[in-house]
């Protein structure tokens, strides 16, 4: 065996491989060093996806020729004035990212120094250095304003191996706009433009940052969004969730960051999820923008080399600060739902001007400037009520069944419009409140069988039943093991009513699966529970007496979170009487 020190230019190509995976993770390392670098403009110009071309300019700090030189070199950086790796508040740090993009492009850097402002100075003259695959290939003076260009071409050409795993351009100019939209976000008070193949695709001038998130999501949002400001042990969250009603198929519109970093982080992801279970089905997925701040001495960002995950001192108290602050808002707008007349109000959030930075977040390091960010959530304004009908109708909000449909949909005429519930979906909550609220208040109901059922399932289902089986006992389950492969159950929540044991298990071994050990109890619980629920609820397609569909009505609009279904699917819309005038051509 012959060990050998490995050339410079090859320790470069194999970090690329880590720090450059694609044209979006190119792009993100220029990005973040023009706002390192200070500048309040960043222009991005791409070619079929950035395959082609990526081009970005700054009117930041700029460099001298000399320190241009050293930033292509392997480990050269401005932004750790004395080895503080646990204090970093720049985006880089690691002095990588040049050397190793340019291991593998032709990478042209210009750059002019912007002299410090009063000087009286006039700018030195630019400088240019071209770098083709690690070789310096050209140099000479550039004319362009104080600050930085790079530009990059034929990333990855000479990398099959690299080139091979590249999507379509398309692909990978979504990847581009999706890092540049997140470094955006993160720095609201720098103006950005983005252009792909000659066309503009954004314009952001420098503004706060609820303004700047309400330009990258979905406008919707403005109806659709809750405001989300809270603060607990020293951690402070704010931003912008969607209501549960109002999901997506992707969970591609989820921007988070710790400290004004993007990241793409297992816990903050998880937490998300976990605030909106049972209120959204599994596969669908909520919008958010959320911002965690902590102490820099909680968290540490050198783990990854794209830096898109951090690790934290204390995760559990930042899973509870997510957790509880996003069901503590999702609770108090429990009420509305996707219902067209419903979410009239707009979510406003405003930036507070009394701001003082805490100076350990704005000292020693290039161009971090931390901003204040005041999301304040708005709560939900009832929407202007209709003229009374001729006939006072009691002003429930949810009016008086008038009448069903299809065996599936009560409708009720309330004070401002038509009211349609899809019963099953409405009963499935509200049996799934009422356990949780009789596990919260000690004692569920629940009714033994006279002759113990016997459920047969494999061995591991069994299993996991036994493992779960004195919660379950805790919503009125009682089961028991029973052989190797089969459960006797004794005993079935009295909510549930009659219900098909054999599925109901069956349901709740496949629920247990798959949420698996790092849940925590109340979590799992409260997923078990909606199983239970749903098995419980009247079905759609059973006939209702008057009386019973009140009841039902009632009931929801004393319940918490009764808008929606478990699937986050609306429980009722309303028709306000504008909206039927409409409808006939009256208005
Ligand atoms: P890092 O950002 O981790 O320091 P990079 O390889 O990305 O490492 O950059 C190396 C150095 O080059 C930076 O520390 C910075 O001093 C300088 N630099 C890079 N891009 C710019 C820019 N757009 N404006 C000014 N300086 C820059
Ligand atoms: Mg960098």
């Amino acid at each position: 065996m012959s060990i050998r020190r490995l050339p410079a230019e090859l320790i470069n190509r194999i970090a690329a491989g880590e720090v450059v995976e694609r044209p979006a993770s190119a792009l993100k390392e220029l990005v973040e060093n023009s706002l390192d670098a200070g500048a309040t403009q960043v222009s991005v110009r791409l070619h079929a996806g950035g395959l082609e071309l990526i081009e970005v300019t700054d009117d930041g700090s700029g460099m001298a020729p000399d320190e241009m030189r050293l930033a292509l070199e392997r480990h050269a950086t401005s932004k750790l004035a004395d080895d503080a790796i646990d204090r970093v508040t720049s985006f880089g740090f690691r002095g990588e990212a040049l050397p190793s993009i340019a291991s593998v492009s032709r990478l042209t850097l210009e750059s002019r120094v912007r002299p410090s402002s009063g000087s009286g100075q006039a700018p030195p003259d630019g400088w240019r250095i071209e770098i083709d695959h690690g070789e310096q290939s050209g140099e000479g003076p550039a004319a362009l304003q104080p600050g930085t260009r790079i530009r990059i071409e034929g990333l990855f050409d000479k990398v099959p191996a690299r080139r091979k795993f590249l999507r379509s351009p398309r692909a990978e100019y979504a990847a581009c706009l999706d890092a540049v939209k997140r470094l955006a976000m993160a720095r609201s008070d720098v103006g950005f433009t983005f252009d792909h193949d000659g066309r503009r695709i954004l314009t952001l001038q420098a503004a706060d940052a609820p303004t700047r998130v309400a330009e990258l999501l979905s406008h919707e949002l403005d109806r659709h969004g809750i405001g989300i400001d809270c603060m607990r042990d020293g951690l402070r969250l704010t931003g912008v969730i969607s209501l549960p009603t109002f999901n997506r198929g992707m969970a591609d519109q989820q921007y988070l960051f710790v400290n004004s970093r993007p990241v793409k982080d297992r816990l903050l992801v998880g937490a998300l999820r976990a605030a909106y279970r049972d209120l959204i089905a599994r596969d669908r997925h909520p919008i958010a923008a959320l911002f965690v701040e902590v102490p820099l001495d909680e968290v540490d960002v050198n783990v990854h080399p794209a830096k898109t995950e951090v690790r934290f001192r204390d995760p559990a108290a930042v899973r509870g600060l997510i957790i509880g602050g996003l069901r503590h808002a999702l609770d108090e707008e429990s009420q509305r739902s996707a219902a067209r007349e419903q979410a009239a109000a707009p979510v406003m959030w405003t930036s507070s001007a009394s701001y003082v930075p805490e100076p350990n977040l704005t000292q020693g390091l290039a161009g971090v400037r931390e901003q204040q960010r005041a999301f304040e959530p708005v709560s939900f304004v009832p929407h202007a009520r209709a003229e009374p009908a001729v006939e006072p109708v009691p002003s429930y909000p949810l009016g008086v069944a008038r009448g069903q449909v299809a065996a599936t949909y009560i409708v009720a005429e309330a004070e401002d419009g038509l009211v349609i519930v899809d019963q099953h979906a409405a009963h499935e909550r509200l049996v799934l409140e009422r356990m949780r609220a009789a596990r919260e208040g000690g004692a569920v109901a629940r009714q033994a069988l006279l002759i113990p059922e016997v459920v047969e399932l494999d061995e591991p289902d069994c299993d996991r039943l036994e493992g779960a089986a004195a919660e379950l006992a805790d919503m009125g389950l009682d089961i028991e093991r029973f052989g190797s492969t089969a459960m006797l159950v004794r005993a079935v929540p009295a909510a549930l009513g009659k219900t098909d044991s054999a599925r109901l298990l069956a349901d709740l071994a496949a629920e247990i699966a798959e949420l698996g050990a790092p849940l925590g109890l109340r979590d799992k619980l409260d997923h078990v529970a909606a199983t239970i629920a749903c098995h419980g609820s009247v079905r759609a397609g059973r006939v209702l007496s008057v009386a019973e569909m009140n009841a039902l009505l009632r009931e929801m609009e004393v319940t918490p979170r009764s808008g929606q279904c478990n699937h986050g699917r609306p429980t009722w819309v309303k028709l306000g009487h504008g909206e039927i005038e409409k409808l006939f051509g009256r208005k």
